[in-house]
């Protein structure tokens, strides 16, 4: 079991301090963060302003007293007798909530929009991959504005500069701090040399001209490869972002975890999806080139049936990314502290802008996690990756559900709901004569009756390794009709990219294997 935000690669001590004097860079500088014991942001306080209460696990470390930082930081042994207090990641401590399990909420429980939303805890270890000289370099690309101008007051430089890095980075799509000509040649010779690389090295795009899906592979600062998809809809683009490199969740129908988890994704590594794909769409040499982003004729391009009620009435626009859902390689509540610091980053209106009602996070099930993710109060809609109506059929289909069988789980989704106000949608693959029969269709309507949700459909998308074949559009639109005379909103989703490995994890695979 890999602990949300532990990086297996780097888990280690840390080889040296970044952003202190005495690093590689220029002298000087950055020193407050060394008087403070440790960490470079052991003073840096959340963006908006105060001081992050002191919560063991959640402050700053000391070496020597508690292990190493990078250990007892992310979960690691801790000295006998250390405070052992339980926090949700994330968010400051929830007084009175233990275990991480949010208190039972009654109908006039606080939604999500009625409330501020926690502060961050202060970020000391988003740390990026190790350099080429093994140093653990700085995530400033998971960095919140706040967070970055409180990195610079530190050392000794004007806070307006954090500002500066996070819009340069995010909303203007700098790929290489050295060309960030706002800031002072020496801070940006000092990121260069200590901040994880702004951006991927794209391997692979591919684009499927029927319907205007970009596929891209990336790589990343350590080798490891990830995908991020760009579907085209009537209200905008929408980016499916992968939060782990490989998944072990073992879904049957999925090509993401066939070679197992590697490692999760930083919150920069998230981030920096979103801004290669905008940098893409707002390149001008790119406008009207079809060859980058076609633009489908007649209904091809219209998402006619893609239950997004929020899109109706929008002005649309398709030069920057408007939507965002973590769906791609992974599962995004086993990285549940990088997720959530991706989605805060990405909201900020000084960089991406995304708003928060159109962020989707999806699970395969992670009862415990989506109960901390309810604690956090971001309103996004959850999505929750059902694909079975019974126990016996979702243990085979999606192995997480012996662990945290349907009695479970649909408990949890009316948590989430009576806790964030949210939007709750269950994804079911079509799966021809596995899961697709009227008698699954009844099935599931009586399993979800009274609960507030929307169903959609995915037709199964081809996976060369599986023996698994998509449902038939007769059995498609058969099992929509029975679930909606059941009472349950229900769409079926256009199929994307079907020309381009459109299944999650296949072009990942095809690439590195050289087909
Ligand atoms: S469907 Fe999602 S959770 Fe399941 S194996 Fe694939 S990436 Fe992992």
């Amino acid at each position: 079991m890999v602990e949300p935000g532990v990086d297996r690669k780097n888990g280690g001590p840390r080889q040296r301090g970044i952003f202190r004097s005495g690093g590689s860079g220029p002298p000087g500088g950055w020193s407050r963060s060394r008087r403070s014991g440790g960490t470079p942001f052991a003073d840096a306080r959340p963006e908006d302003g105060r001081r992050p209460e002191r919560v063991a696990g959640t402050g700053p470390v000391r070496q020597g007293r508690d292990g190493p930082p990078h250990a007892a930081m992310r979960g690691g042994p801790r000295a006998p007798g250390a405070a052992q207090v339980r926090t949700t990641p994330g968010v400051r401590a929830v007084p009175r909530v233990r275990a991480g399990v949010p208190e039972p909420q009654g109908a006039g429980a606080p939604v999500a929009s009625q409330r501020a939303l926690p502060s961050l805890p202060p970020p000391p270890v988003w740390a990026g991959p190790p350099g080429a000289d093994g140093r653990v370099l700085l995530d400033a690309m998971g960095m919140l504005p706040g967070e970055l101008a409180d990195l610079f007051v530190a050392g000794g430089e004007p806070p307006y500069r954090g500002r500066q890095l996070f819009s340069a980075l995010h909303a203007h799509g700098a790929t290489d701090y050295v060309a960030i000509t706002v800031l002072p040649e020496g801070v940006r010779a000092r990121l260069a040399a200590e901040a994880a690389p702004p951006a991927p090295a794209l391997v692979a795009r591919r684009v499927d001209p029927l319907d205007g899906t970009v596929k891209y592979l990336f790589r990343l600062g350590d080798g490891e490869t990830v995908e991020t998809v760009l579907m085209r809809y009537r209200f905008g683009y929408t980016a499916c972002v992968s939060s782990q490199v490989g998944c072990r969740q073992g879904c049957r129908f999925c090509a993401s975890t066939i070679g197992g988890l590697t490692r999760n994704l930083l919150a920069g590594e998230m981030a920096a999806q979103i801004a290669y794909l905008n940098r893409d769409l707002s390149d001008p040499t790119h406008a009207g080139d079809t060859a980058w982003f076609p633009v489908p004729g007649g209904d091809a391009g219209e998402a006619t049936d893609e239950g997004e009620p929020e899109a109706q009435g929008r002005r649309a626009r398709f030069d920057r990314v408007s939507r965002v859902v973590v769906m791609g390689i992974g599962e995004p509540m086993e990285n549940l502290d990088a997720v959530i610091r991706f989605l805060r980053v990405v909201h900020e209106p000084s960089g991406a802008g995304i708003g928060w009602r159109h962020m989707t996070v999806s699970t395969s099930g992670l009862v415990a996690a989506m109960d901390r993710m309810a604690l956090v109060g971001l309103p996004i809609t959850l999505a929750v990756s059902l694909h079975a109506p019974n126990d016996e059929l979702r243990n085979r289909l999606v192995p997480v559900n012996r662990r945290y069988p349907l009695g479970e789980l649909l408990p949890a989704c009316r948590r989430y709901l009576e806790h964030t106000g949210r939007r709750l949608t269950f994804e079911y693959v079509l799966i021809d004569g596995v899961n697709d029969l009227p008698e699954h269709a009844r099935e599931l309507g009586r399993l979800l009756r009274g609960l507030t949700c929307q169903v959609n459909l995915i037709p199964m998308n081809p996976v060369a390794e599986r023996q698994l074949h998509s449902s038939p559009p007769e059995a498609q639109a058969r099992f929509r009709g029975l679930l909606r005379g059941a009472g349950i909103p229900c769409t079926i989703r256009r199929q994307l990219g079907a020309s381009i490995d459109a299944a999650c994890g296949q072009l990942r695979r095809h690439v590195e294997a050289g087909v």
